[in-house]
């Protein structure tokens, strides 16, 4: 048996290895490589291997880094099937079209900067209709379910604890030498206490391949994270507006419980919350459709929230014209909206509107790159340009810290 690994290995992003038994040949996870100059070319030169010979694909969970590359993938020319958990391939629907969304203006800025010296525009990694095409591919599994992609493998997905869907693989592989027992983790969560149940534990295995200890199941919110909430929320919204850059899948739904739970307890007067981002709308809705993958505390908490709609109204803005309307608001309102490093989407228009007022207040939960708008905000910045205007910098600034544990590695794989 052998197990090459085609990324990940040494990246922070793009996991991917292909396994040879002798008998099957597969791939676990087709990950995305992010962050930095090279990832384009990196992408663009990954997946150089016969992949028209690979019998399945098994995904360990939605993440950019583990899933980004599955349109190209099947673009390049593999048909096979792409297994993965149920939620997953809902979470994918929504990750992987955004994604190819994200290549296609990609490689038109690119096509803009270069057309002096070359003529060919450049073609994207993937296009939306490839996205399309290549979800028509997912097989999904139910956990703790043992399916067999091949006659000489069998494979359980149980839940890694890790994001909504999220799988450990438990494999049994035919081999020249017998049969071979396989397990890869992808991300693990961190056990109790958080948004979702801990890793299920796995016995003993002839090879265990754990992707990182870190991952970023979403916290419940610690007691300190707590006040730094109340501080910053709790004064505000008399006067002004909070605004919540933020990632859609993941993050979104954890400063969402957070809120919820500080509403519920009293600790925050009842709030009105506007969820402005399209992909964090449907990562949301994914999530409280699941709540049987929820740890019993969140379950509550959201049990407690569709009881209590007045305690936190909860709405979410369809369209551009909603998403405006939201600017008319002078006080009252939290918006959550993307992009999480404040440099692309709706979330720049919330900005533009309330931070030259000082009482408005922006709460930063993420890791915010170099270059981006929102570590401008967080380095200080007495003015920042959005939409070619120069902005005043009034409104308090927050960072808020147990929301965006893990942040480096979180946020380089949550795109939006
Ligand atoms: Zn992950």
């Amino acid at each position: 048996m052998r197990l090459s690994f085609l990324g990940g290995a040494g990246e922070v992003t793009g996991s991917c290895t292909l396994v040879e038994t002798g008998d099957a040949r597969f791939l676990v996870d087709c990950g995305m490589f992010q962050g930095g100059h090279e990832a384009w070319a990196k992408n663009l030169s990954a997946l150089d291997f016969d992949l028209r010979r690979l019998d399945f694909v098994l995904l360990t969970h939605a993440h950019i880094d583990h899933s980004g590359l599955l349109p190209r993938l099947a673009a390049l020319g593999y048909g096979g099937p792409i297994h993965a958990t149920k939620t997953t391939a809902e979470l994918l629907e929504v990750m992987l079209l955004d994604s190819a969304h994200l290549q296609e203006k990609e490689a038109e800025w690119r096509s803009r900067h270069r057309d002096a010296r070359r003529q060919h525009p450049m073609t994207p990694l993937y296009t939306v209709p490839q996205a399309r095409a290549c979800l028509a591919q997912l097989h999904p599994a139910a956990y703790e379910t043992e399916f067999h992609p091949h006659p000489g493998v069998s494979c359980t997905f149980h839940d890694a604890g890790h994001i909504l869907g999220s799988a450990i693989m438990d494999m049994r592989v035919r081999t020249p030498s017998g049969t071979r027992r396989l397990v890869f983790s992808g991300d693990l969560g961190q056990g109790a206490g958080g948004m979702l149940p801990a890793p299920t534990r796995i016995g003993s295995a002839d090879a265990l391949l754990v992707e990182s200890t870190y991952g970023d199941r979403l916290h419940k919110a610690s007691e300190e994270t707590q006040h730094e909430l109340v501080q910053a929320i709790g004064g505000t919204l008399a006067r002004g507006n909070v605004v919540i850059p933020s990632f859609a899948v993941g993050r979104t739904q954890a400063v969402l419980y957070a809120l919820a739970d500080l509403a519920r307890t009293g600790r925050l007067p009842p709030l009105r919350v506007f969820i402005d981002s399209p992909m964090a709308e449907k990562a949301t809705l994914i999530t409280r459709a699941h709540l049987e993958l929820l740890s019993p505390p969140m379950r509550d908490l959201d049990a407690w929230m569709r009881r209590n709609p007045a305690e936190l109204q909860l709405r979410y803005t369809h369209d551009v014209a909603d998403s405006m309307a939201l600017n008319q608001i002078r006080s009252g309102a939290v918006i959550i909206s993307a992009s999480g490093m404040c440099d692309a989407g709706r979330i720049k228009h919330h900005l533009r509107w309330n931070l030259p007022r000082r009482e408005c207040a922006v709460l930063i939960t993420g890791f915010q790159a170099q270059g981006t708008l929102g570590r401008r905000l967080v380095d200080g910045a007495r003015t920042v340009r959005i939409f070619n205007d120069d902005i005043a910098v009034r409104a308090q600034l927050h960072t808020i810290g147990g929301l965006s544990a893990h942040a480096d590695r979180n946020d380089a794989h949550a795109i939006a």
